[in-house]
């Protein structure tokens, strides 16, 4: 018997805001200078209130509308109870029924992953175990020191969580799941979630299905995934450690389990999860809240044009392949940049055409040319950097004027990464530089017949071996002619005006 895995996610994401959720304190883990970021509210001294962070609750709400959610038009705050040392109050402030959002989903191969809810609490302080004989952030297997250290600039920070329905069902699905997820965050601009600096934190609950029953297994819960590479695997090593209990006879036991990655195993961190009891209660230092229908409208209008309707558009609008459209679609600034450059031609070609008119053939040969350039070219010379960065020169203006140039055949394509790699370094418009440096294409017939006739004296042998009917010596003659114009020769004229006038000779 097969056995199907059903996957279902929690996902905790560190919010953007300048502040954190309940005091005025920097949102800023800074981990070199622990401690900076605190007051008496974030500390949980007695005494203090907190204060709601409106920018944090826009966040969670505009991340709901954008995956489908309801936004119910009354919300609260709850007190979760438990104990830990990374938790000041002794009670983190989270929500419980009430939550900002629920009943939401996101699209992914066209299956509608369901998103139960997505609430709005705040992070714990972090915890530092001193290794002996190493700093604080050693990593190999310890021998610990008989203290722990907190830092608590991170306890307080806004942290959105969203939970599934137990939907997925692949580990490749997942991945794609919170990688697009991830996409969405960054489009909206509510979190960087960046996982491996833990502000993206996916917890993946793992259970079987045996063959066609519709009841669900028991679950195990895997922490500590701190990349999309390690949530596939943990599925997959999951999904095989469960199947070989099943196949044995005996029963899957619901636990917390974490994600090894040196040993890319799960291993045991908590027996028997259901045993909880956070004795959840309103808080009472907080008001219900109320969000109102011109609020949702409001929040609604400042969401921009998202991966998925992007990657359509793109399709439809500029005829891209699918890899091309995911390269523009991921690399966000890219894209736009992109779209500008394209829209400059556009205005370019209107202007040619009243010479010539140019077919829908040509225009797809620009775009293309453009594609061309800014993902091999330009994202080579970027290494990474983005093109909105203040160190990057090129205008979207100059990079279409560069297109058209390699398109009209002004430049050659060698040529035109020379005039490129220019533009890149000084900002300067490749006109100019093809005069500065006169890199332009020889496309005067009577010039390039005088560099023939230069050629032809120094390599008289060479047209006596064409004679004789070496074919070779043409390609030789061709090369020594664009190395006497260092490139610059149209190479189909030369090949035109030479082939004739060797036949004449
Ligand atoms: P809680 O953690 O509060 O007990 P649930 O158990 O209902 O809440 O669900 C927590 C997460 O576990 C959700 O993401 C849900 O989709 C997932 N989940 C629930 N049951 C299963 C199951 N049998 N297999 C896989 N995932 C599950
Ligand atoms: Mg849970
Ligand atoms: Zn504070």
């Amino acid at each position: 018997m097969n056995y199907q895995p059903i996957i279902g996610l929690e996902i905790h994401i560190e919010l953007k805001t300048k502040s954190k959720m309940f005091c005025s304190c920097a949102n800023d883990p800074d981990e070199r200078h622990p401690n900076v970021n605190i007051c008496p509210v974030c500390l949980g001294h007695p005494g203090t209130l907190p204060v709601i962070n409106k920018e944090a609750v826009r966040s969670v709400l505009k991340t709901g509308l954008a995956l489908n959610c309801q936004i119910p038009e009354y919300s609260k705050f709850d007190r979760k109870n438990y104990f830990y040392p990374d938790l000041p109050k002794g009670y983190q402030i989270s929500q419980y029924d009430m939550p900002f959002c629920k009943g939401g989903f996101l699209e992914i191969e066209g299956k509608k992953i369901l998103i139960r809810r997505v609430h709005l609490e705040e992070d714990t302080a972090r915890l530092i175990h001193p290794v002996k004989g190493r700093g604080p952030r050693g990593t190999l297997r310890p021998e610990r020191e008989d203290y722990s250290l907190v830092d608590f600039n991170r306890a307080g920070i806004p942290l959105m969580e969203l939970v599934t329905e137990p939907d997925l069902r692949s580990a490749t699905d997942t991945r794609k799941f919170a990688t697009e997820l991830q996409l969405i965050l960054r489009y909206l601009g509510v979190s960087d979630a960046d996982m491996e600096k833990g502000q993206m934190r996916v917890e993946v609950n793992v259970s079987l299905q045996p063959g066609i029953t519709r009841k669900l297994g028991k679950r195990v819960e895997i922490k500590n995934l701190n990349s999309f590479r390690a949530v596939e695997k943990a599925i997959s090593y999951e999904t095989e450690r469960q199947t070989k209990i099943l196949k044995a006879g005996k029963k899957v036991v619901q636990e917390t389990r974490g994600w090894s990655e040196p040993k890319g195993v799960t291993v045991v961190q908590r027996e028997k999860e259901e045993a909880h009891d956070y004795r959840y209660f309103p808080e009472p230092d907080l008001p219900k809240l109320s969000i109102s229908q011109r609020e949702v409208s409001e929040i609604k209008a400042e969401i921009p044009e998202l991966p998925q309707l992007r990657r359509e558009r793109f399709s439809k609008e500029y005829k891209l392949d699918k890899k091309n459209i995911e390269v523009f679609v991921l690399n966000k600034n890219l894209g736009e940049y992109f779209e500008k450059a394209i829209s400059e031609l556009r205005n370019w070609v209107k202007e040619i055409e009243f010479k010539t008119k140019l077919s829908d053939k040509e225009i797809q040969k620009l775009i293309q040319l453009s594609v061309n350039y800014l993902i091999t070219d330009l994202q080579g010379l970027l290494r990474g950097a983005s093109v909105i960065g203040d160190d990057f020169l090129i205008t979207p203006e100059n990079f279409a004027e560069f297109i058209s140039l390699i398109y009209e055949e002004k430049i050659s394509s060698k040529i035109a990464k020379q005039v490129l790699l220019e533009m890149f370094k000084s900002g300067a418009d490749p006109s100019q530089i093809i005069e500065e440096k006169e890199l332009s294409l020889i496309t005067d017939k009577s010039e390039i017949e005088k560099i023939i006739q230069i050629v032809f004296k120094k390599n008289q042998k060479a047209i006596q071996d064409f004679k004789k009917g070496k074919t070779n010596a043409l390609q030789f003659l061709i090369g020594q002619i664009m190395q006497e114009t260092k490139g610059r020769a149209n190479p189909q004229m030369v090949k035109d005006i030479l082939e004739k006038k060797l036949t004449n000779i």
